[in-house]
Order: C-alpha cells, then structure tokens, then sequence
C-alpha cells in the first residue's frame, strides 16, 4: 500500500545543479519509498525559451544519467521523457479551455522568466502552468515534490483540478505540494534563487576544480567585509549550502565561527567544498560509468515511456468520456 502518486518533473537545459539536487532530487529519491512515484525529463517544458537544437537529445540523456546517478532507482518509480507520452498536450489543451488568461498572466515565473527572454516571449512561455498542471493531473498525482519556486504553480493545478471536477464531475485529486528540507537556494550572487538559465550555479558534474573556483568567489553576508566583521549566517547562501551538505556539528561550528568572526568566509568556503565534493565524488563517478552504457538509460526511458503511456490511455478515455468528447 503506497500513501498516494507522485509526479515530478526536471527540465533538461544546461547541467542539473545543486539546488535541483538539494531542492528536488534528493527528496525525489527518498520518496520512492513510500510513493508510486512517476518522473519526467520535461523536454516540452525547455523548449518555452531558445534552445541549442543540435545539443538538445544530449541534455536530455545527460539529465537522465544525472538523476540515475544521484540515486534514483528506475526499478522503484517510473522515469521518462515527458514529449514520448503525447496525452501530456493533449490534456493540456483541454486544460487550457477552462484557463482564465489572468491566472497565467499573475505568475511569477512567466513574469520573470518574460523579463529575462525579452525577445522570446512565446505563448508557450505563457501556457507553461497548464502544461505542468497536465503533466500532474495525468497521472491523477495526489503530491508534488519541488522548490519553493513552483509552489505556485501547484496552488494552480489544484485549482484547476477543482475546476475541471466541478464542470466535468469528480475526476482528479487535489495535489498538495512536498517541500525539501532546503527548499530554496540561492546562487552564487547570492541574490536570484539558483538556476541553470541565470548562470549562477553549481552544476552537480562540475570538475571539482570549477566547483571551487565558483564558491570561492561566491558571495557571503555582504555585511563581512573584513575578518574582524561578525557575519550573520541566515542570511548567507553559503550557510544554507553548509546546512545541507556538512554534519551538523560542522554546521554549528561554521554558524558560531561566522557569528564571533573567527572564522573567514575563505576558510568557510573551503570545509564546505570538502563536505560538498564527499557528497558530489560518488554521484560523478556513477555518471562517468552510466555514459559507457547509453543502451541501459534509453532501455529504461523506453520502459517508463510505455508504462506511463497506460495510465495516461486510460485517464485520457475517462476524460474524453466526462467531457462527452467520446460517445
Ligand atoms: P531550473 O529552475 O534550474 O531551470 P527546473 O525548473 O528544471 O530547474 O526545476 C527542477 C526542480 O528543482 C523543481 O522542483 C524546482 O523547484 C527545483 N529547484 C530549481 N531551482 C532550485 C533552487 N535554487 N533551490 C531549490 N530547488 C530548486
């Protein structure tokens, strides 16, 4: 007996970074445990700005291989490529119909992300809730493992579900949204949250040498400008990493340290890349061994694909059925 159906998606642009893996993957794994799990690369999803065209099947293969490699179990929960399962948009143009343009237009990624692709805001960009509101409901998910980010864009699924029950008659569950225990992280600015489209990350396969010239000049409580000047570790990004990634006594030490100014931020960074690189070595290692075997990561999208594709048959036929679309 599983507590319910979860749905996740990731998208493949650029590498997957740390707060991806902090914010959502980890949990991913986890919750394998106790959910039917369900878990897709959203190659539709990526394509709502420019993208390299010629690199693209490579990201999305990378993106699997990277969530293998971070610990999920394809034998555990079911991992696909969200555009090989076309009731995806199908059911999203039905969700569209019962859309009021204002809900997109309210959002705060499509305002955000319209102020950062100025010269590509495509209705896509626009519709990307309904999208995700299809990928949830089509597996008739009841819960919803992300960021702090998307929490709105669940609140709009399930208003969405409530809507189409009400007009259709009592189709999917409301899900509610999972949060990690880190459900946020900044990036190394230390001001936009961390993001593969803002450059501001940490990818999880960086070479160990890039991921320390990163954090090295990555920005701490910009308050400590000298060694002498007491920090505030809740408002540095760093100490949120270190909450994540060091032992707890670690995360003591460095937050005391900050706090009495006897420790700098150098020194900081330094224990944190330790800690960081324990976590992120394994995870390398099984990647660099998953590329030797691409026959394995397609055998398993093609095993997710055709599994998922059952359920979203059937859900679909339920629906055209409600909505007297089939006779
Ligand atoms: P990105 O925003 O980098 O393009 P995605 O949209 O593919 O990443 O998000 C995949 C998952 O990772 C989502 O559940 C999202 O909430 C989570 N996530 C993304 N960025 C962060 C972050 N900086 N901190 C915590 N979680 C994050």
């Amino acid at each position: 007996m599983t507590k319910g159906r979860i749905f996740s998606g990731i998208q493949p642009t650029g590498t997957i970074h740390i707060g991806n893996y902090i914010g959502a993957i980890k949990n991913w794994v986890a919750l394998t445990e106790a959910y039917d799990c369900v878990f897709s690369i959203v190659d539709y999803h990526a394509i709502t700005i420019d993208y390299d065209v010629e690199s693209f099947q490579e990201s999305i293969m990378n993106a699997a291989r990277t969530l293998i490699a971070c610990g999920l179990n394809p034998e555990k929960c079911r991992l696909f490529i969200q555009s090989r399962v076309i009731e995806h948009t199908e059911l999203a143009w039905i969700l569209n119909c019962i859309t009021p343009l204002g809900d997109l237009e309210r959002m705060t990624q499509f305002k955000d992300k319209s102020k950062q692709h100025r010269e590509n805001i495509n209705v896509g960009l626009l519709d990307y809730p309904v999208l995700q509101a299809a990928d949830i409901m089509l597996y008739k998910s009841t819960a919803v493992p992300v960021g702090e980010d998307q929490i709105q864009h669940v609140e709009f699924t399930r208003r969405i579900s409530r809507r189409f029950n009400g007009k259709f008659g009592k189709t999917f569950p409301e899900p509610k949204w999972l949060l990690s225990s880190t459900p946020k992280i900044l990036g190394l600015d230390g001001k936009a949250k961390m993001s593969k489209s803002l450059n501001n990350d940490i990818g999880i396969l960086e070479r160990p040498d890039d991921i320390w010239e990163k954090l090295r000049t990555s920005v701490t409580d910009e308050n400590r400008k000298r060694l002498k000047d007491p920090g505030d570790p809740k408002i540095c990004n760093l100490y949120t990493m270190h909450t994540s990634f060091s032992p707890d006594d670690v995360v003591t030490d460095v937050a005391d340290q900050c706090k009495s100014a006897s420790r700098g931020c150098v020194d900081c960074k330094k224990i944190l890349f330790e800690n960081l690189m324990k976590e992120l070595a394994p995870i390398q290692a099984k990647a660099q061994e998953l590329e030797k075997r691409p026959d394995e990561i397609s055998d398993i999208l093609n095993d997710g694909a055709s599994k998922c594709s059952e359920t979203a048959k059937e859900v679909m036929e339920e629906v055209r059925g409600k909505m007297k679309l089939a006779g």
